[in-house]
């Protein structure tokens, strides 16, 4: 972190800290917030962590899960809650996203808010809004970035089971359990130190592996066997759910996570992508292999953006035309999508 003296006297002694992460958030969002509280607390702060939606239930079991002040559609009292502590906080952490459009309904509170702003993050092209930032696109995870600013701090005697645990399932799972090409040596010697301090590796896979709902998994083989498409002329595969489907499985937040990966489990395979049915918008989450930047496609075409090889978006129109706008600018891509490397 550049102006790691000028954090170390802001957070020297007790403040009213706010630690908020972005809409629908993973298990490195939550797991960084969390981890983070756990050790903010441990330094004398008054913490709460914010979510501007709800979360996948397998992220439930997260040590401070109970007081997470998570938004919901079907509330308004959290919303101004939310904004109140938001207005009032002296330091607003803003994990796992670079731009503010991110946390939805708080972008305003939170653009507005007197408090110091920190950014930790990793992904591509942040907006410029944090006073302090700790931003590298070369960590996997945000959870792998807060454990090394407490290392820079000076204070890895304070992370206990539980703050390990949380930091331990972001870098899990940004880095698709240690499979992606963003897991380098540094990923395992964070994990392994964090294993030293207490997490439990085969107990976070399963909670968040290994929990599914029969409906999800019936999701799941009712994707492969019906949904999942291939256009070979572009090595693409393509999965699109409406949100009759979605019901017709009673999914939940968080079933349609890791579908994307399937597509690309096939061999040949260098984009797969997903769209579907959230309520108000289509969601879309894109995968890649390579050089092939789905934060490219997803930025200039579907208001989105996140990482080269995992980026997600959006569309204000219908599944029906988002899938016929995608299919449409596959030409565009169509040499690089066929290139050899
Ligand atoms: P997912 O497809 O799993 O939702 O997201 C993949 C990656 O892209 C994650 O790092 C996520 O934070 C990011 N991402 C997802 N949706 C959006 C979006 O609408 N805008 C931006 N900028 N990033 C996103
Ligand atoms: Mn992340």
């Amino acid at each position: 972190m550049k102006n790691l003296q000028g954090l170390k006297a802001l957070i020297g002694s007790p403040r009213h800290i706010i630690v908020i992460t972005h809409f629908k958030p993973d298990a490195d969002a939550l797991g960084s917030s969390l981890g983070l509280m756990g050790f903010l607390r441990k330094k004398g702060h008054e913490v709460t962590v914010i979510t501007p939606s709800d979360y996948p239930s397998f992220l439930s079991w997260m040590p401070g899960n109970e007081e997470v002040l998570a938004l919901s559609h079907d509330s308004e009292v959290p919303a101004e809650k939310a904004k109140a502590l938001i207005s009032k906080a002296d330091i607003i952490f803003c994990l796992d996203f670079s731009s503010l459009k991110r946390i939805e309904d708080l972008e305003d509170s939170v653009r507005k808010a007197p408090g110091v702003k920190v950014l930790i993050d990793h992904h591509l092209e942040p907006e410029d809004f944090a006073t302090f930032e700790l931003w590298d696109v070369a960590s996997a995870s945000t959870a792998g970035l807060v454990f090394q600013l407490i290392e820079e701090l000076g204070e890895k005697n304070l992370v206990d089971a539980d703050i390990a645990n949380c930091l331990y399932a972001g870098i899990m799972t940004d880095t698709g359990g240690f499979r992606h090409s963003n897991t380098t040596q540094k990923e395992f010697l964070i994990a392994s130190e964090l294993t030293g301090l207490g997490a439990n590796p085969s107990r976070v896979a399963k909670e968040i592996y290994d929990t599914n709902s029969l409906e999800r998994l019936k999701l799941t083989g009712f994707v492969l066997s019906q949904k999942l498409q291939v256009l070979s002329q572009y090595n693409t595969a393509y999965i699109m759910l409406t949100s009759q489907e979605l019901k017709q499985f009673g999914s939940q937040t968080g079933d349609t996570e890791g579908l994307v990966n399937y597509g690309l489990s096939i061999k040949g395979i260098k984009l797969s992508v997903l769209m579907y049915d959230r309520k108000n918008e289509i969601k879309l989450s894109f995968r890649s292999l390579g050089n092939f930047s789905v934060n490219e496609m997803a930025r200039k075409y579907f208001e989105g953006g996140g990482h080269k090889n995992a980026s997600g978006g959006t569309s204000h129109t219908s599944l029906e035309s988002t899938l016929q706008k995608f299919l449409s600018i596959l030409p565009e891509y169509q040499t690089q999508l066929t290139s050899t490397n």
